[in-house]
C-alpha cells in the first residue's frame, strides 16, 4: 500500500467528512494517521471544527433549520478555500467561520424555514471559541415577504334598493342602493338573506336584501355562502322593531242574511228566512 502524503491524508479526511471514503481509503488513512502527529492534530480540528459549527448553528437556529451537513460543508469550504496548507492557520479559520455560517445561512436556508424564535441574546455554547453569528435583523423573513392576497367583494344590486336598518320591511329605509352600482358590503347575517352596507348617502349601516343583489368576490360571480367568512363576516340582524299592534280591522259585521246562523230563531237560516231580503240584510227578524 502506498504510503499517503500529508496532504493527500488532509483531502481524504475532507471525503472522510463528506462519507464519501472508499473502503480501502479508510485504511490507507488510519495507516497514516497513526504514524503523523502533524495529521492527526488536523484530523482532530477538523472534528472539533465541525461540532463547533453545528453546535453554534443550532444553537443559534435551532436544530430543524438547517441542513445536518451544513455544517460539515461550511468547514469543508472553509479548508479547501483557506489560504496555504500549514495548520498553523487554522486559527485564521475559527474567526472566518461566523461570517461564513452566517452568509451560508442565508444562501442555504429555504425561504419557508423562518427560525421559530432566534433570540438575539442567546449565549454562547461554553465550549464555542468564538460568538456565534451575530445577526441585526431577521434574515428571511423581511426580505422575501410578499404582498398578501387581498380579496376583493363587491355587490351590484340589479334594480334600486332599499338599504333598512334591519333585515326586514319592518325597518325603516335609511338609504338607496342603485341599480349597477358597485357597494362593498360590511357584513351578512347567518341566514345569509341580507347584506349590511354603510349607507353612500346618509353614511348610517343598513341592510340590503340579497335577492337584488349579484356578489362578486374577485370580479366572479358568486353564491353569498361560497363567501368565506375571512373575507365577510357575519353579523348579527338587530332586533326587530316593537312594531304598534295594527289595530283589530273593526270587522265589518257580517250581515245577518248571511252569517250562516238562525238569528231570529225562526228555523229559517239567511235567505231561508222570508224575512231577508238580500244577503247584506243585516236583520233576520224583519
Ligand atoms: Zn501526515
Amino acid at each position: 500500500m502506498k504510503p499517503l502524503t500529508h496532504t493527500q491524508t488532509q483531502e481524504l479526511l475532507q471525503l472522510a467528512a463528506d462519507g464519501l471514503l472508499q473502503p480501502g481509503q479508510r485504511a490507507q488513512l488510519d495507516a497514516h494517521l497513526a504514524g503523523c502527529h502533524e495529521c492527526a492534530a488536523y484530523a482532530s480540528e477538523l472534528d472539533s471544527l465541525q461540532a463547533l459549527i453545528t453546535s453554534s448553528l443550532n444553537e443559534r437556529w435551532g436544530q430543524p433549520s438547517l441542513p445536518d451537513d451544513a455544517g460539515r460543508r461550511l468547514q469543508e469550504q472553509a479548508l479547501r478555500t483557506r489560504p496555504g496548507a500549514g495548520l498553523g492557520k487554522l486559527w485564521f479559520l475559527l474567526l472566518a467561520l461566523p461570517l461564513a455560517a452566517l452568509l451560508a445561512w442565508q444562501l442555504l436556508a429555504p425561504a419557508p424555514l423562518i427560525p421559530a424564535a432566534p433570540t438575539e441574546t442567546q449565549p454562547a455554547s461554553p465550549s464555542a471559541t468564538v460568538a456565534p453569528p451575530t445577526v441585526t435583523s431577521s434574515p428571511v423573513a423581511s426580505a422575501t415577504a410578499s404582498v398578501p392576497f387581498v380579496p376583493t367583494l363587491f355587490t351590484v344590486p340589479a334594480q334600486t334598493t332599499n338599504c333598512r336598518e334591519g333585515n326586514s320591511s319592518q325597518f325603516d329605509i335609511v338609504d338607496t342602493l342603485y341599480a349597477d352600482e358597485r357597494y362593498e358590503p360590511l357584513g351578512r347575517g347567518r341566514d345569509e338573506l341580507w347584506l349590511q352596507f354603510r349607507g353612500p348617502v346618509s353614511g348610517v349601516r343598513c341592510w340590503a336584501y340579497v335577492g337584488n343583489l349579484s356578489v362578486l368576490l374577485n370580479d366572479e360571480v358568486v353564491q353569498l355562502a361560497d363567501v368565506p367568512e375571512s373575507v365577510l363576516p357575519y353579523l348579527a340582524y338587530p332586533a326587530t322593531p316593537t312594531i304598534p299592534p295594527t289595530p283589530e280591522p273593526t270587522s265589518t259585521p257580517v250581515p245577518q242574511c248571511s252569517d250562516g246562523l238562525d238569528n231570529d230563531g225562526d228555523g229559517y237560516i239567511d235567505m231561508q228566512d222570508r224575512e231577508c231580503s238580500d244577503p247584506t240584510d243585516n236583520n233576520e227578524a224583519n
